[in-house]
């Protein structure tokens, strides 16, 4: 299983993230228990609980393994995250729970206080794509993702990917291969990707999530893992003290650099 396949199963699950009831009751790993009466199957690991629906208890066991792995390395960027992990046992199960209507293609979805597993998709990974899928995921739910449309798109996407690479030993050119494509055919984007970029069936779907992930590595790399996060909330201007202008063509000479 390739990596970039990894990476389109992972962009989708911010989709589901958009659609997702916001508010309504918090289920805590306690209700999560119910949610299959008599027929739940829970596994807790160090740091994550997990819960299955029909799933071979060592298939939670690993979920738990990854989703322990991802609490700490979330945990060294960002804090805390209180990790629950639901797997159901089919993928229209996994739509329900997530509140999406469709799940084709997808992985893993991020719900505002859990991560749903979609059986079919995430069967498809390669166990590197794995822990990138959960880690990103969770690092949606340690962050609140968007909060409601106030951090940016590319910030939210861009951050989950950056602690969901972070240690996974991937070149840059072959997360980012899409991208690199186009920037090597003499191609670079002119903007940071903007909400509709990241819309279900955007032409560039992959790109935006290769941009935004190199966004978060550029301010890292030249600020710090703690002024990305400052950023997370914040703006450009204030954190980083550059214009909107001046981080654009700050980004565009990384791009260059990374995949030129
Ligand atoms: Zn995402």
């Amino acid at each position: 299983m390739s990596v970039p396949k990894g990476r389109r199963a992972v962009l989708a699950g911010m989709l589901a993230l958009a659609g997702a009831g916001l508010g309504g009751a918090r289920p805590t790993p306690e209700t999560a228990r119910d949610l299959w009466p008599g027929a739940a199957e829970v596994v807790r690991g160090e740091r994550s609980l997990v819960v299955g629906h029909r799933v071979p208890p060592a298939e939670l066991r690993d979920l738990a393994a990854r989703a322990d792995r991802a609490c700490r390395t979330i945990a060294e960027v960002w804090g805390p995250v209180r990790a629950v992990v639901v797997v159901p046992a089919t993928d229209e199960e996994a739509a329900l729970l997530a509140g999406a209507g469709r799940t084709g293609g997808l992985a893993a979805l991020a719900t505002v206080d859990r991560v749903v597993v979609v059986p079919t998709g995430y069967a498809r990974l390669s166990g590197t794509g794995r822990d990138v899928v959960i880690t990103h995921e969770l690092t949606h739910l340690a962050t609140g993702a968007t909060r409601g449309g106030r951090v940016p798109m590319w910030l939210s996407e861009g951050f989950a990917d950056y602690v969901g690479y972070r240690d996974a030993g991937i070149p840059t050119r072959t997360v980012a291969a899409e991208l690199a494509a186009e920037v090597r055919a003499g191609r670079l984007p002119t903007e940071l990707p903007g909400l509709a970029d990241f819309a279900p069936g955007s032409p560039r779907l992959a790109q935006a999530y290769e941009e935004a992930w190199l966004a978060c590595r550029y301010v890292a790399e030249r600020f710090g893992e703690k002024g990305l996060v400052r950023l997370y909330g914040s703006d450009v201007d204030s954190t980083l003290g550059l214009s909107r202008a001046e981080f654009t063509a700050a980004w565009r000479d990384h791009l260059r650099r990374e995949l030129g």
